[in-house]
């Protein structure tokens, strides 16, 4: 049975149900699977479902492609989850798994190299998402763009499929830093009643919301924090024509810098703070790629924009991409692209 609906409103029958609880009931240990480059939805997201199903008594192991930032480390239950880049036995997890859960993504390249086994695999796959266009590789999806986050939608999956009293200050601390890192602390991405309602049952369980927050924004290095003003002050290029600006970071600035993973987290944001500024962009210089981070005020979809061309995705507002051209090359593509976007799409 294969379940396609925009709302999970919409999918919630005593069918669905039965469905689920059939396959949890009846399986070995369940994996629950995110994206690579973890963030505060993914991890927080497969984290509560994990401390959830574990209540419930079942069996089951969080799966991250690769390595989290150090801000998320505090995070109940981190230090189990396994590393599909690091380590054998995630393999074999995902081999030997009757259900697989593929939170906060949308196809089976965004997990990386475990894609290919989510994909060869006979597990039943469950998908909850909040990105558009969910591709076909799932059993059940549940895939609600209008949601603030993943997390939000466990907390309904849980509720309409399982036991909500389960759900505690533990994994209510999970979803509550999914919900708070998908939406800027609430600024974006939550102005629907359903996401406040969601929140408000967290706070009856006993969350810390103060204490959540302190750990994921008030935890920085001074390394970080020396980084973002150098970044503001040197390498933010505004192009007010376009009503973009734009950051770069080079290898030896992050050297510089001692630039650990996670340190430029939401750097993309700040230009959009600027007056008139509806489109912004990161780059930064690794290795063999250059990643991209776009984000946008209004109605242009940055999605689109990095789809179309850096390869990538993800939601109108906020998406990512990747450049195999060096740094210099691919700014100079961004910036070649600009009027053509900006003639086709009303801008802001
Ligand atoms: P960030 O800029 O924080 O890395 O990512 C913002 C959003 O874009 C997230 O929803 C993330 O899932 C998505 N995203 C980032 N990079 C990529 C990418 O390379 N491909 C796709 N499809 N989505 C991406
Ligand atoms: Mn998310």
């Amino acid at each position: 049975m294969k379940v396609f609906k925009n709302k999970i409103n919409d999918i919630i029958n005593p069918e669905l149900k039965k469905l689920v609880n059939d396959r949890l009931d009846n399986t070995g240990t369940i994996v629950i699977i995110s994206h690579v480059n973890p963030d505060g939805d993914a991890l927080g997201s497969s984290l509560a479902l994990w401390h959830y199903l574990k209540s419930t008594g079942r069996d089951a192991v969080v799966i991250m492609p690769n390595q989290y930032p150090d801000f998320l480390k505090w995070l109940p239950g981190s230090d189990d989850i396994l590393f599909f880049s690091k380590s054998k036995s995630a393999a074999r997890a995902i081999q030997n798994a009757g259900v697989i859960f593929l939170l906060d993504f949308n196809s089976p390249g965004r997990a990386d190299k475990a894609g290919e086994l989510i994909t060869e695999s006979n597990a039943f796959k469950i998908l909850i998402d909040h990105h558009p266009n969910p591709a076909d590789f799932a059993d059940l999806v549940i895939s609600d763009t209008l949601a603030s986050s993943t997390a939000e939608l466990i907390f309904r999956f849980i509720e309409t499929t399982g036991n909500p009293d389960l759900i505690d200050d533990i994994s209510g601390t999970c979803l509550y830093t999914g919900m708070m890192s998908d939406t800027g602390s609430f600024n974006y991405n939550s102005s629907r009643p359903e996401t406040f309602r969601v929140l408000s049952e967290l706070l009856k369980r006993g969350i810390d919301k103060d204490f959540i927050y302190s750990m994921v924004y008030d935890n920085y290095s001074v390394n970080r924090m020396r980084l973002l003003g150098y970044c503001l002050d040197k390498k933010m290029v505004v192009l007010p024509e376009y009503k973009t600006a734009y950051i770069s970071l080079t290898l030896e600035e992050k050297k510089n810098y001692k630039y650990i993973r996670g340190d430029a987290e939401g750097f993309v944001n700040y230009p959009l703070s600027i007056k008139g500024i509806v489109f912004s962009a990161f780059f930064m210089e690794n290795d063999d790629h250059v990643k991209l981070s776009f984000r946008s005020k209004g109605n242009f979809d940055t999605n689109i924009f990095a789809e179309n061309n850096f390869d990538g995705g993800g939601h109108v507002n906020a998406s990512g991409g990747e450049s195999k051209l060096g740094l210099q090359e691919t700014i100079d593509n961004f910036v070649s692209l600009l009027p053509k976007y900006i003639r086709k799409k009303r801008f802001g």
